[in-house]
């Protein structure tokens, strides 16, 4: 047969989630997107090496090239001037020299403007050597020097443009990487914060239920109700808890119950004769010990065997009930008393002297004589009882006890329905008795 204890654990076990396959997976997917994220970042740094590398094996050279060439066109502007205005046939020869040289130049060459422009530089310059300098000539060579000018300006913004380019390229990139490593390690703290946050309430929190609740089991206390986990493991753990507690309450349950059968008298609920004398062995060392007042007795109801025998044993049992309540109304709470056997009952009256347990006897027997037992058929009867007592403040208990029943024996003996006080052991057989009014005396 299935108890529902164990449906519903097997119902919430297959809704959970085993805790190690959970944090598995959370593992997996952190290490998955740390990754991704990583690749993300690196693919930027890749791009940034590139940018550096091309800077400077491209970039740079280039522009260097760039500023040659414009220095080259600027010497052949310089050089033009020379073949055009020298002061001797033997400079002018040198300059048209090296005008040639620099229009030939490999560098010159490889740029289609310059090229150009240097052989028609060249051309006109060695047009102008043959025919002499002109007024035509000399508009001409403003125009070509301009435009000299104009390229080597020209290749100069390009040399520069061409870096600025590559290095504001390259700032774009490391920016770009700067905000995904914010967004990266703002992920991370997001990630971690959230698994800290899981592992606080699916394992910290309920471990720390658990043992909360497992020290309140160890020390007696109430238990707090258990959560279900969302974790597998955890929640079998916390089920087998609730059982744990289930059976350890209905242990307690059981024990109290126990305890109290192996306490009490069944039929008037007042503490049997040996739990009696446990409790009676412990006040009356503790009495000798610190040298207290105790005093013991004994009380029998009286003629309780013609209750029995004219209303029938049932009766006689209500009667005996009946002392349970009247014993409450009579003593004080730190007197004890139990059922010492058939119609018979035992007291301790700790921290009380002789005179004051004779009040306190004298009040109960009062009580019992006053009071009404009313039966179900409209029937009231009253009972008295005699009471012997002892003082107990020296002597062992069975000692004092014996006394007090052989005072409860003469009680009986001068009449019943009475106190009579056993005198102390090292005085003799002496037993004092307390004057019961005569009205109180014809009861039976
Ligand atoms: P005395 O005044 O001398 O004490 O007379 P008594 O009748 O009270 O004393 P006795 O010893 O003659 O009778 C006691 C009776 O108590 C006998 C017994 O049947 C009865 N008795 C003992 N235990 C129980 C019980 O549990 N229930 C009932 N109904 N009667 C009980
Ligand atoms: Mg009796
Ligand atoms: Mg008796």
């Amino acid at each position: 047969m299935i108890m529902p204890d164990q449906s519903i654990l097997e119902r919430l076990n297959r809704l959970g989630w085993p805790t190690g396959k959970a944090f598995a997976l959370l593992c997996g997917v952190f290490v998955s997107i740390f990754l991704a994220l990583v690749l993300w970042l690196a693919v930027d740094q890749r791009l940034v090496l590139e940018g550096a590398e091309r800077l400077q094996d491209k970039t740079v050279p280039s522009t260097l090239e760039h500023f040659r060439l414009a220095r080259n066109i600027e010497q052949l502007r310089l050089e033009g001037e020379r073949v055009l205005s020298g002061r001797s046939p033997v400079e002018r020869q040198q300059a048209m020299f090296i005008v040639s040289l620099i229009a030939s130049h490999p560098a010159m060459l490889a740029d289609a403007r310059a090229s150009a422009l240097a052989r028609e530089v060249e051309s006109f310059l060695t047009r102008s050597a043959r025919e002499g300098l002109s007024e035509k000539n000399n508009s001409e060579w403003v125009t070509l020097t301009n435009r000299l000018s104009l390229l080597a300006d020209d290749l100069s913004i390009e040399g520069v443009n061409l870096e600025t380019e590559d290095l504001r390229h390259m700032t774009t990139t490391m920016l770009q990487s700067h905000i995904k490593l914010a967004v990266v390690l703002a992920l991370v703290a997001v990630f971690v914060g959230s698994f800290l946050f899981l592992i606080h309430r699916h394992l910290i929190r309920p471990l720390q239920m658990m043992s909360q609740t497992l020290s309140e089991l160890r020390f007696g206390q109430p238990p707090s109700p258990v959560e279900a986990s969302a974790m597998l493991e955890i929640r079998e753990v916390e089920a087998a808890i609730g059982q744990l507690q289930k059976v350890m309450l209905e242990n307690e349950q059981a024990r109290q119950r126990l305890e109290f059968l192996a306490t009490t008298d069944s039929l008037t609920s007042m503490f049997n004769r040996r739990h009696f004398m446990t409790l009676a062995e412990e006040e009356i060392k503790r009495a000798h010990r610190y040298a207290r007042p105790i005093c013991v007795g004994m009380a029998d109801l009286d003629f309780f065997k013609r209750i029995n025998d004219s209303y029938g044993h049932a009766v006689g049992d209500v009667v005996l009930q009946s002392m349970t309540a009247l014993f409450a109304k009579a003593l004080r709470h730190s007197d004890w008393v139990c059922r010492y056997g058939g119609e018979e009952f035992a007291f301790v009256f700790p921290e009380t002297t002789p005179i004051e347990a004779q009040h306190l006897a004298e009040r109960l027997r009062h009580f019992a004589a006053e009071n009404r037992i009313e039966l179900s058929d409209g029937i009231c009867l009253r009972i008295t009882l005699s009471v012997g007592l002892a003082d107990a403040s020296a002597g062992s208990l069975d000692e004092a006890l014996k006394r007090a029943d052989e005072a409860l024996y003469e009680a009986k003996s001068r009449g019943r329905n009475r106190v009579v006080m056993a005198a102390a052991s090292d005085i003799g057989e002496r037993i004092d008795e307390i004057q019961v009014p005569a009205n109180e005396r014809s009861l039976h």
